[in-house]
């Protein structure tokens, strides 16, 4: 969360700042500043809100500079304020931080004791005071070691000094950082989408490292000040242009992409001339593991509950699914012949990342499933299974989501496959129906006009719920999770078998119900429970698929009628009308959809 960015230059910088702080608001949007150096001084722009509200007082001050640091918020310690948006300065240096210093209570005590004067309620304003305590007595590069060293927590840091305007310093724990090369300049980013306009030479700090960044030079180092070499990326050409098009938002767009986003993720995972699975570098026997665990956080472990349902149909796998947060400070037990699955969209989810080192630490199979392949879980997993999506800058995942559920079930066939659980028969058979997926989600999609309208009825509901069976349990969750997301309604997924045992309390006249009810072998059951809903007064929306049978059941308020597929791969179309219902709910509300409250992307605070 939250985005940063820094820019050495011989031209002033303060407009590309802003520019880059635009692609960064999908990562933080609830305050934004910049601080730049001119003359000696540490010069400071900060508002409340939208980058659009920095960028018109930066050309009232007529920020000037050739060095500066730029930040957009999502806060952790401290109201959304001008006075707590970063950067925070003081008298020698200016500092963004992403993440949270965990003892920043205790070193606020020992600096205010000092005489240090706080004037945010952040926690990372401890940065800038205990830098500039360390410079008094320390040369530059010991202080950073220093102060690294007196911090606790997770943080990605972007350091400028008063006096020294010939570089900058970024560091790394937890949060991402990303380094830029350019010709007489360089910067530093929170990912690499943020320095795609000025280059596509990037190199990633990894945890612990920092770096000392100069016009024509960057140096890195380990926590301990020993310098280390690195490595330079070059970003894919397809990656550095991406905007919204025709569309009015990211998430529009994103969702309408899904056809495509499934089509090339199919294509790299399946030969269409020898109809199989190709996942080249899987690196473990079939038989080496008999178990697997699948973690991930909000959206990402949805995908992991609807692949449990996969995995066991048609493997003879035991399968488990956590939730990162939870996962990495239970008392796990680690089995050998086990793999861990890692499911995050940006690859830096903080809590999936730490899941991921608990089992590297203890020597387990490692897989990652990711769209961001230079991200940390990326980089440290045995093997990784990227979901081919494209850059997915909505806030609410929407392609990724199909993307993981994509990738998921592959994983799930080859695995079949190879344990020989399925003949070779059901296995081709298994992937031609893949083959058509991406042909039927774009038939879903046509089915927009109708859900304008209800979109309108759940976008005014006091709360709302959200049923189904099998498969349709976790999307139901999933569907419930984007209306409260981008339309702020309470909506609650549930099984539908559920109901009786609590929730159905809960219904009253005119409440507007989803149930998920494709004609698979738990169609009869949901449709009790259905009838049961609509009894108490609920206002049903029905998503199923078609079938030959009109008339399914009475009394349902609104219909939406996806493809007939295979039943396996219903999820995936049974979510792109639950997508758009959030998607037309905030629009009615004239709700920021791309930015809903409270949320940002890429989650790298615990
Ligand atoms: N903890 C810091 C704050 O609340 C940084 C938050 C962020 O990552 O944006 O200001």
């Amino acid at each position: 969360m939250c985005g940063i960015i820094g820019i050495i230059s011989t031209n002033e910088v303060s407009s590309r700042i802003v520019n880059s702080l635009k692609k960064l608001e999908y990562r933080g949007y609830d305050s934004a500043g910049i601080a730049t150096l001119v003359d000696g001084n540490i010069n400071e722009v900060k508002c409340e809100g939208r980058v659009d509200i920095l960028e018109k007082d930066i050309l009232k001050f007529n920020l000037k500079g050739d060095i500066g640091i730029g930040h957009v918020r999502w806060a952790t310690h401290g109201k959304p304020s001008k006075i707590n948006a970063h950067p925070h300065s003081s008298e020698q240096v200016s500092v963004v931080h992403n993440g949270i210093i965990e003892n920043s209570t205790i070193l606020k005590k020992f600096l205010e004791k000092k005489g240090y004067v706080f004037k945010s309620q952040t926690d990372t304003e401890v940065i800038a005071h205990l830098v500039t305590d360390y410079l008094k007595k320390n040369s530059l590069k010991n202080t950073i070691i220093k102060v690294l060293k007196k911090l606790h927590g997770s943080f990605a840091l972007g350091v400028i000094f008063k006096d020294r305007d010939d570089l900058m310093v970024g560091a790394r724990r937890g949060s991402p950082l990303a380094v830029g090369y350019g010709p007489n300049e360089n910067y530093l980013g929170s990912d690499s989408y943020a320095l795609k306009s000025m280059t596509n030479k990037i190199s990633y700090l990894e945890d612990g490292e920092f770096c000392i960044i100069k016009k024509d030079q960057i140096e890195f180092f380990e926590g301990n000040g020993v310098k280390i070499n690195k490595k330079v990326m070059n970003l894919s050409k397809e990656d550095i242009h991406y905007d919204k098009g025709d569309y009015k938002y990211f998430m529009e767009k994103e969702i309408d992409e899904q056809p495509s986003t499934i089509n090339d993720c199919i294509n790299e995972y399946v030969d269409r001339y020898n109809n199989q699975i190709n996942i080249y570098n899987f690196p473990w026997k079939i038989n080496s593991f008999q178990s697997i665990v699948l973690i991930g956080c909000g959206t990402a472990y949805h995908s992991c509950l609807v692949a449990k349902y996969w995995l066991e149909q048609n493997t003879n796998l035991d399968v488990s699914i956590d939730i990162a947060s939870e996962f990495r400070y239970r008392k796990v037990r680690f089995k050998k012949d086990c793999l861990y699955v890692f499911v995050s969209q940006s690859g830096e989810t903080a809590d999936t990342y730490a899941a991921l080192e608990l089992c590297k630490k203890n020597k387990m199979k490692t897989c990652a499933v990711v769209n961001v392949v230079e991200s940390s879980i990326a980089r440290d997993a045995d093997l990784v299974l990227p979901i081919y999506c494209g850059q997915e800058i909505g806030v609410a995942s929407t392609k990724a989501f199909l993307g993981q559920m994509l990738v998921l079930y592959i994983l799930s066939i080859k695995i079949s496959f190879d344990q020989k659980f399925i003949t070779k028969k059901d296995y081709q058979s298994k992937i031609k129906n893949l083959l058509s997926l991406s042909n039927s989600a774009k038939k879903t999609l046509k089915l927009d006009h109708k859900l304008l309208n209800i979109g309108k009825v759940f976008a005014h509901a006091k709360g709302c719920m959200f049923l189904g069976r099998g498969y349709s349990f976790p999307i139901a969750l999933e569907g419930a999770l984007k209306l409260k997301e981008l339309a702020y309604v309470h909506a609650e997924g549930y099984p539908a078998g559920e109901m009786k045992h609590g929730p159905l309390a809960l219904i009253e006249e005119g409440m507007p119900v989803v149930v998920i009810a494709p004609r698979d072998d738990h169609y009869k059951k949901t449709m009790s429970n259905m009838q049961e809903v609509i009894a108490r007064g609920a206002k049903v929306l029905l998503i199923t698929n078609k079938n030959k049978d009109e008339v399914v059941s009475e009394n349902i308020w609104e219909q939406i009628e996806v493809d007939k597929l295979n039943d396996e791969l219903i999820p995936f179309l049974v979510t792109i009308p639950l997508q758009k219902l959030a998607f037309y709910s905030a629009l009615e509300k004239g709700y920021d959809i791309d930015k809903p409250r409270n949320l940002a992307k890429s989650v790298t605070v615990e």
